[in-house]
């Protein structure tokens, strides 16, 4: 761990949102490791580190590891896009995760269906008072998401009313492109909000050393066989201005 260590981590699963974090950090400064970079610096006076997180739940766990071992960090908020699964979990909605769980994890018939060996469970909370200020930090964030976004952008992704949801979010290593497979994850799992590709890594890890995560995903697609369309206009467009958006809120609070 080294001397000062910055007290919040974001972890961002997609280019186009580092580059907004990093848009709002005055003084960030790079430091390479495992082949990633991570920045330090400071966002509203206070001292964080910014870092792609990779993207599946290894690439995810070794990111977060270091960001607790190397860098001491002692919150870790997750920002990113997920694919909606819940009935009425539209796009352009946010989902602020309470749970996260893998869907791929199937040790059975050693252990239940979705069982982390060892573990005892399946699944992993996020810190509640960290996801209830991200979740007034969304709030706030789409009450004025005109001035985010511009009417254009609105129009163009057929955004009218996105709303806030919280619950369980599953992540697995793989992109869910299909309507039979997202119907699949919906009957066996009928209370799952959104599917993803890192956070029930981070939630694994940070429920190993015992640190505070959130984690916020931007719904960019159903999971369904339209899950790729428009996907880097989304990002650019709509994902990563939400993400600063509730970073911004979140840190000037
Ligand atoms: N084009 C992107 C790669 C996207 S990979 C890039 O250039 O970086 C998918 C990412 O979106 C992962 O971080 C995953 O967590 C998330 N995601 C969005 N929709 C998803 C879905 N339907 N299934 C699984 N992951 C999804």
């Amino acid at each position: 761990m080294t001397a000062a260590a910055p007290r919040t981590a974001i972890v961002s699963a997609l280019h186009d949102e580092l580059a907004g974090v990093l848009a709002l950090m005055p003084d960030e400064r790079r430091q390479t490791l495992a082949g990633r970079d991570f920045w330090r610096g400071h966002l509203h006076g206070q001292e964080v580190v910014a870092v792609l997180s990779g993207i599946g739940k290894v690439a995810a766990a070794t990111t977060a590891t270091l960001l607790i071992q190397h860098f001491g960090v002692q919150r870790i908020v997750f920002t990113g896009v997920a694919g909606g699964l819940g009935a009425g979990v539209n796009v352009g909605d946010v989902v602020l995760a309470r749970a996260l769980l893998q869907h791929d994890m199937d040790a059975s018939p050693l252990f239940p269906r979705h069982e982390v060996p060892g573990y005892g469970r399946s699944r992993f909370s996020t810190d509640d008072a960290l996801t209830d200020a991200l979740a007034r930090a969304c709030e706030r964030m789409l009450h004025a998401l005109p001035q985010h976004l511009g009417a254009d952008t609105l129009q163009a992704f057929g955004l009218r009313a996105p709303r806030l949801h919280q619950g369980l979010v599953l992540s697995g290593d793989r992109f869910v492109a299909t309507t039979q497979e997202s119907r699949v994850l919906q009957r066996e799992l009928p209370e799952a909000l959104a599917v993803e590709m890192e956070g029930a890594a981070f939630a694994q890890v940070c429920h190993d050393f015992r640190v505070p995560l959130a984690v916020v995903r931007t719904i960019s697609d159903r999971a369904d066989d339209a899950a790729h369309v428009d996907f880097p206009r989304f990002l650019r467009d709509v994902a990563s201005r939400y993400s600063s958006g509730v970073l911004n809120m979140l840190l000037s609070t």
